[in-house]
């Protein structure tokens, strides 16, 4: 199938809706001031075929949608054994919740809501060369060289108290290994990493491919079973309290970022990768998720 006409179509249909309804995330500056009325959209198939259409080429922070990744490097290096620190139900609370830490005793319902992302930081850390391992496997999956946006990392350090707050409620659980300043460090470093839709399509080719690196003959990025997992996972859990509005609406494993990113999975098909920066009230992109109705209707996608 060629999907360019199809991006295209979606791309004019949701332009002159830019910067209508929404707003940016503002906790930090580097993020309040992007401006609203922007959509880029783009995609790669199972076979190396890609798609764009929009912004798709302007970088933006990619914030939660490191979950991911960092997911992924984690269950590589430890397998069954990181399921002992964090849970994988949909946590029916806001992204950033106390709440169910405390009943809980430290170890958070899944690997996407804050708590769960910074256990997993805990997890990279323990292993070491975290910042350096995350960096290089985005850099490898995109062929391109990635970095973390230090000015959006600080911003994160200085205004980031839940997270600050999460991480030292489950060290008093002692369920989180290291110092709490370098799990933290981790973590908001991965928020800060800068890509574009293109970028994003590509880096996570590997989960439309049961886990088969983006360029043929490069090692596994993972394996088929736990790509399954990360696909289930992000059905479940992957776009804060909307997950079940996604899965009714959309039909595909997604996982957004307030930066306005968010990234899809058709199994076998091909991964897209959506961006707008104004978000509705749950935190998701509000173009971002018409675009990925848009797609799925159009194109007859879904996994169900
Ligand atoms: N960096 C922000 C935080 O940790 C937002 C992460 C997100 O995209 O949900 O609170």
């Amino acid at each position: 199938m060629n999907f360019q006409p199809v991006l295209d179509a979606i791309d004019a249909e949701l332009r002159p809706l830019l910067g209508a309804e929404g707003q940016v995330a503002s906790y930090i500056p580097a993020l309040a001031r992007v401006p609203a009325a922007q959509f880029g959209i783009a995609l790669r198939t199972c076979d190396g075929h890609e798609a764009a259409a929009g912004d798709a080429d302007t970088p933006f922070s990619i914030q939660s949608i490191s979950k991911l990744f960092t997911l992924t490097l984690a269950m590589r290096r430890l397998g069954d054994a990181l399921w002992e620190r964090i849970g994988r139900e949909p946590s029916g609370n806001p992204f950033n919740s106390l709440v169910q830490l405390e009943h809980e005793h430290g170890v958070p319902r899944n690997p996407f809501i804050n708590a769960g992302a910074i256990a997993v930081a805990d997890r990279l850390v323990s292993l070491g060369h975290a910042k350096a391992d995350l960096l290089a496997l985005m850099s490898d999956l995109c062929g391109e060289a990635i970095a973390y946006d230090e000015e959006v990392a600080a911003s994160e350090a200085v205004t980031g108290f839940r997270n600050i707050a999460l991480a030292n409620f489950m060290k008093s659980f002692g369920k989180i290994d290291n110092d709490v300043r370098e799990v933290l460090s981790l973590y908001f470093h991965q928020c800060a990493i800068r890509m574009n839709c293109r970028q994003l399509a590509r880096a996570a080719a590997f989960l439309c491919r049961d886990g088969a690196h983006p360029s043929d003959g490069e090692p596994e990025v993972t394996t088929e079973r736990h790509t399954r997992r990360i696909n289930a996972l992000m059905l479940t859990c992957g776009t804060y309290d909307a997950a079940g509005d996604v899965a009714f609406s959309i039909g595909l494993p997604c996982k957004s970022g307030v930066g306005g990113g968010i990234v899809a999975v058709v199994p076998d098909q091909l991964t897209l990768c959506v961006w707008s920066p104004a978000l509705d009230a749950n935190g998701n992109s509000l173009l971002g998720l018409k675009a990925l109705e848009l797609f799925a209707t159009r194109t007859g996608l879904s996994i169900f």
